[in-house]
């Protein structure tokens, strides 16, 4: 298996170099080679199997012959083994054929555990095989910096660098990253919107000179990685409901496009995906997209669910390959033109491919809080905004008969105590853990939105000079 860039103007790898790379040296994503099938008997056998034994069997094709098998099995176990559920991703039914996969049960309580997990292991592992030291950078609308934290506090190979945009995360979201005290990690709280962070991880990133100088990892979901791992769940799910016997439809709360872009890789391997629901809030840039085939972005507006604030979605530059038929020219046409003007249009054949798999729905703040009250209600349930976004636009979803709905749950409502206050009157259960967390002392450094100030940041608090 090779990894090739989107752009298609960088040389291509082998597995392990992709995830300490991250990003392409042309600036463009990795995405595999070919899309690796699996047989019906293989998806039957994921009956009744457990989380860990699917995600060897899903990933095990994508690492070729850089990672042995059984070292493989073992990074995996030890990746889940902090999760406070036995199934790692639980499947609770909801309405009749709508289900919720609960993502949350990991130690950050969101989704992105799932991923960093295993891929602080994978990363760490081959560092310390290849006798060598790394520096992570990457940028959090509030998740991802706090799962990457919690995923690489203490492994020697690593220093991490998160850079937030500040006064727009939660406080749990702050503190799951400003309260380890281990040396090797560090939260910049930036002067501006998690499309400057972004940004600025990207200019990192395309300065080699400096790239080699901290020899720069990334983690951000633009990491093949991160996309890969969050596949697992996609088959997990589906074969509770009886796949392959039959398809299974999912609903993705949608920031950077990593998320549901897993569940495309999942249909690409053979999976019976009927339908994938791109679920926004009022950031809607791709259902606005998929109306009518112009990407253009707009000002960021600051949600309940500000995971998903985001206007540029990176790794949609990832299927804008699959719907170009992997044509790497006209994507860097495309990615010019949004660098350029803000934005780019596609040929109606490409929006048509896309149609032919994907719906997109627009869920509005008061919508948002309607379903979480709804729920509520209903089931007796306390879901965040993230997944109150997923649920209402699944609602919207238009399936053949009797296939089922799978609303992904992305984060526990803890993490979001404005939002769940606003919506029922009162705060959510806060979990023992986090109630500890929340009395430690913080670590922040304030940073300029600059590129000059976070390099020199950088380079003065870490352990590579
Ligand atoms: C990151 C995040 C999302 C968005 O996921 P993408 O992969 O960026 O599309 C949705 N919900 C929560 C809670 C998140 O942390």
């Amino acid at each position: 298996m090779e990894y090739i860039s989107t752009r298609g103007r960088a040389t291509a790898l082998s597995f392990e170099p992709t995830l300490l790379a991250g990003l392409a040296g042309d600036g463009g994503l990795y995405v595999p080679d070919h899309w690796p099938k699996l047989s019906r008997q293989t998806l039957e056998g994921f009956r009744g199997a457990g989380f860990q034994h699917v995600a060897k069997t899903v990933l095990m094709p994508f690492l070729g012959s850089d990672v042995r098998p059984e070292r493989f099995a073992e990074i995996v176990d030890e990746a889940y083994a902090g999760f406070s559920h036995a199934d790692i991703a639980p499947l609770v039914a909801l309405d009749d054929g709508h289900y919720l996969l609960e993502l949350f049960h990991g130690p950050t309580l969101a989704f992105k555990d799932v991923a960093m997990q295993l891929l602080a292991r994978l990363m760490d592992d081959a560092l310390r095989r290849r006798g060598q030291r790394a520096t992570i950078v990457g940028a959090t609308s509030g998740d991802t910096g706090g799962a990457a934290i919690e995923a690489f506090r203490g492994r020697d190979a690593v220093d991490v660098f998160i850079l937030y945009p500040q006064g727009r995360v939660s406080d749990i979201q702050r503190m799951q990253m400003t309260t380890p005290t281990d040396a090797n990690v560090h939260t910049l709280a930036v002067d501006g919107t998690f499309d400057d962070c972004q940004a600025l991880v990207k200019a990192m990133f395309n300065d080699s000179e400096f790239r080699q100088e901290v020899n720069l990892a990334g983690v951000n979901s633009i990491n093949w990685a991160r996309v890969m791992a969050q596949t697992t769940y996609y088959f997990t799910a589906a074969a509770q409901l009886g796949s392959p016997d039959t398809p299974v439809g999912f609903s993705v709360p949608t920031g950077n496009f990593g998320d549901i872009f897993a569940g495309y890789v999942a249909a690409q391997m053979g999976l019976p995906v009927a339908r994938l629901m791109i679920a926004t809030n009022v950031n809607d840039i791709l259902a606005r997209v998929m109306q009518a085939g112009i990407y253009e972005t707009e000002e960021v507006i600051a949600t309940s669910s500000p995971s998903m604030d985001i206007q540029v979605s990176s790794n949609f530059e990832r299927l804008l390959f699959e719907l170009t038929r992997r044509d790497a020219p006209r994507v860097s046409g495309f990615m010019n033109a949004l660098a350029r003007d803000g934005r780019f249009e596609m040929a109606e054949d490409e929006v048509a491919l896309m149609s032919a798999l994907f719906d997109a729905a627009r869920v509005d703040e008061a919508q948002t809080q309607e379903t979480m009250r709804d729920v509520l209600k209903r089931f007796d349930m306390q879901i965040d905004p993230h997944t109150a976004v997923g649920l209402a636009a699944a609602r919207r979803a238009v399936l053949p008969d009797g296939v089922p709905m799978v609303s992904l749950a992305t984060a526990h409502p803890a993490k979001f105590p404005a939002a769940v206050e606003a919506a029922f009157g009162t705060g959510p259960d806060i979990p023992a853990r986090v109630r500890e967390m929340m009395t430690q002392p913080e670590r922040i450094s304030p940073v300029e939105n600059a590129l000059g100030a976070v390099q020199t940041f950088i380079r003065q608090n870490g352990r590579m000079g």
